[in-house]
């Protein structure tokens, strides 16, 4: 998404930099082992490939893609795929560190891992896309199962591409192996209520934020930056369940304002009508970084990584900011973020609502019996308030910020199995 212009950031960009400066920041909190540490700043693994496609008109374009397995200490490696043409090996290595610090604060029993294709999806047509996806799975076959590693959407890709994937793995072994994905459409073995689960999981952190804070939400006043799949369920959940009156939201082409209200349902209808959100009725137009100032209550920024920076984090003004989209503030911004008492619920912890859902989704595909979307929303809640309230405790008892708290929280958990393991 570009949002701002970049002249005035000094900072480094380079999400894994970032990765590791959080993970430094927490290991010198920790006092961390020096070797344990030197250890948990690298990924395990990573496999680098080239993915040949055949494209509709007989040419064949070779895509490059990545798969990082951070870390499988606490279990199999767990995290989503990304189709992005900005996509580097160091986008792919934070965002597989940051899994294995998310499934660690949600303690549940995965690892870290992503993959990532540089690719622009919206230039490929649907057959074009369906060779990619097969493409990718034909690459990483034999380095993901249910064991080993196991992936998922993010960015860019859906249920429909996982089905793809899904069943050329299961062509590849000859037999059904439905856990080897998840977010897996419904009637190949996917889980109800996993595709706005990741929404779903924030909108339980910023209750359980807003309730230490004392701060009522009913009413109050909510900008979303991001209308995929994280941003467009955050819009309908943030009205439906907390109450709140969502005013502003943008996609990667700019954004809309409207002061009384933007209604999921009409906004996706003229999405759909439309191919954007421009020209929502009732609305004003805004640039992507006028949304992430605005004066609301709460700011939800739920599209990608480096969106609030050193250029424009002074002039953020929400009392929450809560993040969706994996790595969306920089080091620095987080640090003037926090001397102007803004509240961060740390994207590890708010958008850990997605591979939880995706974790029950793996224990219903290996017990064959599927579960209401109520029961998974039941649990869904159950594990975010804990991991909130073990972070929140930790932030309280060691006056840290609330994503070192995170960081806390996670590496102690991923360092003892790999100690137990006699790793390190
Ligand atoms: N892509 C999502 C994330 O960043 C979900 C990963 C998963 O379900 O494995 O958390």
């Amino acid at each position: 998404m570009k949002s701002m212009t970049r002249t005035d950031i000094r900072e480094n960009l380079n999400p894994f930099a970032i990765a590791q400066a959080q993970l430094d920041e927490a290991a010198a909190e920790l006092r961390l082992d020096p070797d344990m540490h030197a250890f948990l700043r690298e990924p395990m693994r990573e496999f680098h490939f080239t993915i040949p496609v055949r494209m509709d008109d007989g040419s064949t374009r070779v895509f490059r893609g990545f798969r990082v397995q951070y870390n499988d200490a606490r279990g199999p490696a767990k995290g989503g795929i990304r189709f992005h043409p900005d996509e580097t090996i160091d986008t792919v290595r934070a965002l597989a560190a940051w899994m294995t610090w998310k499934t660690a604060v949600a303690d549940i029993p995965l690892g870290g891992a992503k993959g990532g294709v540089i690719c622009n999806p919206r230039t490929l047509s649907r057959n074009e896309l369906e060779r990619l996806s097969r493409g990718y799975m034909r690459a990483v076959a034999r380095i993901v199962g249910v064991s080993q590693d196991v992936p998922a959407p993010d960015v860019n890709t859906n249920p429909q591409i996982m089905a793809w994937m899904i069943d050329e793995y299961e062509t590849l072994m000859g037999f059904r192996e439905p856990g080897v994905i998840t977010g897996k459409p419904v009637p190949l073995g996917g889980s109800a209520g996993r595709t706005p689960a990741t929404a779903m999981g924030g909108i339980y952190a910023i209750r359980e934020a807003a309730n230490m804070l004392d701060m009522n939400l009913e009413g109050a006043t909510c900008a979303v930056q991001g209308f995929g799949n994280v941003g467009s369920y955050a819009v309908k959940l943030a009205a439906e369940i907390l109450g709140m009156t969502v005013i502003a939201v943008s996609d990667e082409f700019g954004g809309i304002e409207k002061r009384s209200g933007i209604d999921y349902h009409e906004l996706s209808q003229h999405q759909r009508r439309t191919g954007g959100i421009a020209g929502f009725p009732g609305s004003h137009p805004i640039n992507n970084d006028d949304l992430l100032t605005l004066d609301v209550d709460v700011l939800i920024p739920a599209a990608i990584e480096n969106q609030i920076t050193s250029a424009n984090a002074a002039q953020i003004r929400a009392k929450i900011v809560a993040e969706m989209a994996n790595g969306p503030t920089t080091p620095e911004a987080d640090t003037i973020m926090g001397e102007n008492g803004i509240f961060i619920i740390p994207d590890f912890l708010c958008n850990a609502g997605g591979v939880i859902v995706s974790y029950f989704e793996m224990v219903q595909n290996s017990y064959q019996f599927y579960w209401s979307e109520y029961h998974v929303n039941e649990e869904l809640d159950r594990k975010m308030t804990a991991a909130f309230d073990a972070v929140y405790k930790m932030y309280s008892q060691r006056g840290v910020s609330m994503r070192v708290a995170a960081y806390l929280v996670a590496v102690q958990r991923v360092a003892e199995a790999v100690r137990l393991r006699g790793w390190v």
